[in-house]
C-alpha cells in the first residue's frame, strides 16, 4: 500500500500530462462571437438609400456603432457560388475553384472560416450555417467518379445538351418578356413541364435510385458532371459542391430554408442552444435575391425583401441582447453580389458592402478581404495562414492596392474578372423605387 501511493501519483501526472497535450495545439477561444449575415443579391446603392430613408432600422444601428464599407467584387463572377465561397475562405477562384455557378468544385479542405476555427479553438468551438436558398449556396453534393457504360454516357450527353438547350430557351423567353413588358410565367412553366418530362425518361433509363433526395442529387451530378475518358473507359466525374467539405466540421449545417421567418427563427433557436458557448454561425438571407429575379431591383417587392431581412436582422440582435451575449458578438451583414440596376439579373453587380458593429472595421475593400477581416478578429494568426489569403482584414491598412470595380464591365464576359479602375462610387442611378407618399 505504502508503495501504491507514490506510483498512483506519478500515474495521475502522467495522465493529466497527456491530457493535456492535445489541449496546447489549440488556443483559449477568443472571447468574442461572429456572426456574419448573409443577405444575397443586396445591392449597395439600394441598400444605402432604403437606409437613409429608414427603413433598415437594425442595419443603422449596427452602422451607428461600426460601419458601413464599400465593398466590391474584383475577382469571381457576381453571382451566388463565387460570392459565398470567396466571402467564406478570402480567396480568388484560383485557389478554390469556384469561379461561378456554372464553373466550380468542392472548395479543398481546410480553407474555410469554419475549418480555421475549428481547427484553433477545437470541438467545444460551435459552427453553425443556416441558409435560405436551395441551390448555389448550401447545398452538399460530394464529389463523385463513376464508370459510365455507352448506353449510360450517351444519355447524359442528351441530358445534359438538353439542359442547356432549355437554359437558352427559358433566357430567350425572358429577354421576350422584358421586351414586350408581358409576364414571362407560361413559356416558363412550360419549359419546366418539358424538363420534368425528359428528366422522368432519363430516370427510367438510367435506374436512378429510387430515394427522392438521393435521385435529385444523381440528377444534378449527371447535369454538372464532365463525361472524361481513361484508358478506353468512360466515366462521369463531378467535382462536387463547393461547401460539401467545409459543411462537414459544422455543428449544424442546414439549407433550403428558403422563407426569412424560417432562417431567422432557427438561427435565434439555435442561439438560444449554444448560448454558452463560443461561436461562429453563417445566417443566409434568400428573398431580396429571390425577388429581383422575379420582379427587378427596382420593385417594391425588392424594397420589402431588403425590410424583411433588416427585420430578421433586428430580431437576432435582440436575441443576442436577451441573452447577454451581444456585447461580445461581432456582426457583419453583407452580399455576394449586386443587382443590375433596375434589371433581374446580376450579370455584371460587383457593389456589395459591409455593414457591422466592429468600430475597428475601418475602410473599403474587396469581397475577399471578409474572411480576414472575421479570421482576424477572432485571433487567428493570419500570417500563418496556408495557402496565403488573397485577402486582408479591413482593419488595418491595406497592404494590396485596394480596387475598385468599373461600373460597366470592360469587355464582354468581363463579370468573371473585373480589372482595376480609379474610379469611385458608381455614377448616380436612373429613378429608383421610393414609397409613394401616404
Ligand atoms: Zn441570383
Amino acid at each position: 500500500m505504502r508503495r501504491a501511493l507514490p506510483t498512483l501519483l506519478c500515474l495521475l501526472f502522467l495522465a493529466s500530462f497527456a491530457c493535456n497535450l492535445p489541449a496546447q495545439e489549440l488556443s483559449r477561444p477568443p472571447g468574442k462571437n461572429v456572426i456574419l449575415i448573409g443577405w444575397d443579391g443586396a445591392q449597395r446603392a439600394h441598400v444605402r438609400e432604403c437606409m437613409e430613408r429608414g427603413e433598415l432600422p437594425a442595419l443603422k444601428a449596427l452602422v451607428e456603432e461600426g460601419a458601413f464599407v464599400d465593398i466590391d467584387v474584383i475577382t469571381g463572377a457576381t453571382d451566388t457560388k463565387a460570392g459565398w465561397t470567396q466571402i467564406l475562405t478570402g480567396y480568388h477562384p484560383e485557389v478554390t475553384g469556384v469561379y461561378s455557378n456554372g464553373r466550380y468544385r468542392d472548395v479543398p479542405a481546410g480553407l474555410s472560416i469554419f475549418e480555421r476555427l475549428k481547427k484553433q479553438f477545437g470541438p467545444d468551438f460551435v459552427c453553425v450555417a443556416v441558409i435560405g436558398k436551395r441551390g448555389n449556396v448550401g447545398e452538399v453534393l460530394p464529389p463523385t467518379k463513376r464508370e459510365l457504360s455507352e448506353e449510360e454516357a450517351a444519355l447524359i450527353l442528351k441530358l445534359q445538351q438538353e439542359a442547356r438547350q432549355r437554359e437558352k430557351a427559358r433566357k430567350a423567353a425572358k429577354a421576350q418578356a422584358a421586351s414586350s413588358g408581358v409576364q414571362e410565367e407560361q413559356p416558363a412553366a412550360q419549359i419546366d413541364r418539358q424538363a420534368r418530362q425528359q428528366q422522368r425518361a432519363l430516370r427510367r433509363a438510367l435506374q436512378l435510385p429510387a430515394d427522392k433526395a438521393e435521385r435529385e442529387t444523381a440528377r444534378r451530378q449527371a447535369i454538372r458532371g464532365q463525361i472524361v475518358e481513361e484508358a478506353g473507359k468512360k466515366y462521369l466525374v463531378f467535382g462536387g459542391s463547393p461547401y460539401y467539405t467545409m459543411h462537414k466540421v459544422c455543428d449544424v449545417w442546414e439549407y433550403g430554408l428558403v422563407e426569412d421567418a424560417k432562417v431567422g427563427s432557427r438561427t435565434i433557436e439555435l442561439l438560444e442552444k449554444y448560448k454558452d458557448r463560443p461561436f461562429f454561425f453563417f445566417v443566409h438571407f434568400a428573398s431580396v435575391d429571390a425577388n429581383g429575379h422575379r420582379y427587378g431591383e427596382n420593385s417594391k417587392e425588392y424594397n420589402d425583401a431588403l425590410i424583411s431581412n433588416d427585420l430578421w436582422t433586428g430580431k437576432i440582435i435582440a436575441k443576442l441582447k436577451e441573452l447577454g451575449l451581444y456585447d461580445r458578438t461581432l456582426i457583419y451583414v453583407t452580399a455576394d453580389h449586386g443587382f443590375n440596376e433596375g434589371e433581374r439579373g446580376h450579370s455584371y453587380a460587383p457593389f456589395i458592402f459591409l455593414a457591422t458593429n466592429d468600430p475597428a472595421v475601418k475602410r473599403a475593400g474587396m469581397r475577399q478581404d471578409i474572411a480576414p477581416t472575421i479570421l482576424d478578429r477572432m485571433g487567428v494568426n493570419l500570417s500563418k495562414i496556408e495557402p496565403p489569403l488573397d485577402g486582408e482584414p479591413l482593419t488595418k491598412p491595406a497592404t494590396k492596392p485596394v480596387l475598385k470595380a468599373p461600373e460597366k464591365p470592360p469587355a464582354p464576359k468581363a463579370a468573371f474578372k473585373a480589372k482595376a479602375s480609379p474610379q469611385k462610387d458608381p455614377a448616380p442611378r436612373k429613378k429608383r423605387f421610393a414609397p409613394a407618399p401616404a
